[in-house]
């Protein structure tokens, strides 16, 4: 719950409300919804804005990676949460068209009590984070409440244009509305609106690939782990999902156009060519519309933060979906953002150096990441993609030990993120 609700006239002449509260997150996906817990949890006054009526998303990615899994552990959610139907990737293992195997990740090995990465749907996993956080009287959601500005004092802090960020106005049920708070975090994703209205413009580095992503049935004696096919021009990595495949068919960078236009025949014959057992079943692939397009992004923020904002998640940092690591990245963002935030917020009083507390802690890991990420995608992906050369994978993604060190960085990121003992329920 908000507190001191009055109203002022919106820019459309309508009367609508105002609220006050410590800290306004505009976004309710995996960064926004975890830190809306973290700091109800803490007693911070909380209001989260979501643009969308509801959680419900496909193909935005539905891995949970064992380190998200031991933060739900410190909050002690990770039982409850493994109570949900999902299946686990331990290991993701590739396979060239001579049949050699390249070795993916092996998760098995790690030391955790979570050695896999659990596959959920997002919506389950928004929609649990969501209810815990509505238990505390100190948090307010509201849907269909889309951001469109930010409100900013006259006064310019030193060394900063622009003013304070003191919240946001929205439009949603009724016409405008405000939130003013002591700090916005712009946690509203890739195409982030706060970003923009705050000036920060993303520096990005290219990709030589996107992504389709859509669903085959899965026969009950086929393998459990997650699985890849690649060379002759084509990458295929398949996620068990139960009854059916979540497939990643990847392209190359501005190709979907021209692979629409040569129609889902053509599609579904390049899908049978390189993982010939599904030929029985891809005729299940009947719209355009069972296909979701990712175009592959890598950028980040070079400033996070200004004063009374902070940026966080895909807002501050688009990853390549290279490892899946977008939502473990964004979750870590926010439990940061909880522990050195929490303290300040409780005590009405934020300055520039938590803020950027945040970003030194969060700015490095992603850099290095983004950088493994583009080497991946240089020395095996565009390689594999390339249909003027045969492929062969690069020595080292043979060696045994990559798999495990793979799965570390992947699972965990550059270095582990964990809440501050105060923060934990155990
Ligand atoms: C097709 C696809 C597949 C992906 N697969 C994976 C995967 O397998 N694994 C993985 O780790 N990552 C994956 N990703 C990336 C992953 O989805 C993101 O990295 C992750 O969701 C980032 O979380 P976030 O909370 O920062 O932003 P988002 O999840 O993008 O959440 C932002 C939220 O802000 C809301 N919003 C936007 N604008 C406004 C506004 N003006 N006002 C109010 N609300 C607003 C949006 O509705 C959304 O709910 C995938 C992405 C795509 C597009």
């Amino acid at each position: 719950m908000a507190i001191n609700t009055n109203s002022f006239t919106g820019n459309d002449s309508t009367k609508a409300s105002v609220v006050r509260t410590g800290c306004c997150i505009v976004g309710g996906g995996p960064a926004g919804a975890v830190l809306s817990l973290l700091l109800a949890r803490q007693g911070v006054s909380v209001v989260l804005l979501e643009s969308h009526k509801d959680f419900d998303r496909d193909f935005r990615g539905d891995t949970i990676h064992p380190s998200v899994m031991e933060i739900m552990d410190e909050i002690g959610l990770a039982d409850r949460l493994l109570q949900f139907p999902h299946t686990k990737i331990q290991t993701l293992t590739f396979r060239t068209a001579d049949g050699s195997i390249v070795g993916g990740p092996d998760f098995s090995h790690l030391k955790t009590r979570y050695p896999y990465i659990m596959m959920l749907p997002q919506v389950k996993f928004l929609e649990f984070i969501i209810a815990e956080a509505q238990q505390y009287p100190n948090f307010q959601l509201v849907m269909g409440a889309n951001v469109q500005e930010l409100i900013v004092s006259e006064t310019h802090p030193n060394g900063f244009e622009g003013g304070v960020v003191q919240g946001v106005r929205y439009r949603g049920h009724g016409g405008w509305h405000e939130v003013r708070a002591l700090l916005t975090v712009g946690a509203d994703g890739r195409h982030s609106r706060i970003r923009q209205l705050a000036g920060f413009v993303p520096i990005s580095t290219s990709s030589p690939m996107d992504v389709l992503w859509f669903r085959l049935p899965r026969k009950p004696e086929e393998p459990e782990d997650a699985m890849g096919r690649f060379g002759g021009g084509h990458l295929v990595a398949m996620f068990n999902r139960s009854e059916s495949w979540q497939i990643a068919y990847v392209i190359p960078k501005g190709g979907y156009q021209q692979i629409r236009a040569a129609g889902l025949e053509a599609l579904r014959q390049a899908l049978v060519e390189v993982v010939p057992e599904l030929s029985d079943r891809v005729h299940h692939l009947q719209e355009w519309s069972h296909v979701a397009f990712l175009s592959v992004e890598s950028s980040r923020c070079s400033r996070w933060y200004r004063p009374g904002l902070l940026l966080i998640g895909d807002a501050a940092h688009v990853m390549s979906p290279v490892g899946g690591v977008g939502i473990n990245y964004a979750i870590q963002d926010a439990v940061v953002a909880a522990n050195v935030l929490s303290q300040p917020l409780k005590a009405s009083s934020i300055n520039l150096n938590d803020l950027a507390a945040v970003q030194r802690q969060r700015e490095w890991p992603t850099r290095i990441i983004q950088a493994f990420q583009s080497l991946l995608q240089r020395q095996l992906i565009a390689r594999a993609l390339n249909t003027s050369k045969p492929f062969t994978p690069p020595f080292f993604l043979r060696l045994p030990i990559l798999r495990t060190l793979l799965a570390r960085l992947v699972g965990f990121g550059v270095w582990p993120v964990h809440l501050r003992s105060s923060q934990k329920t155990r």
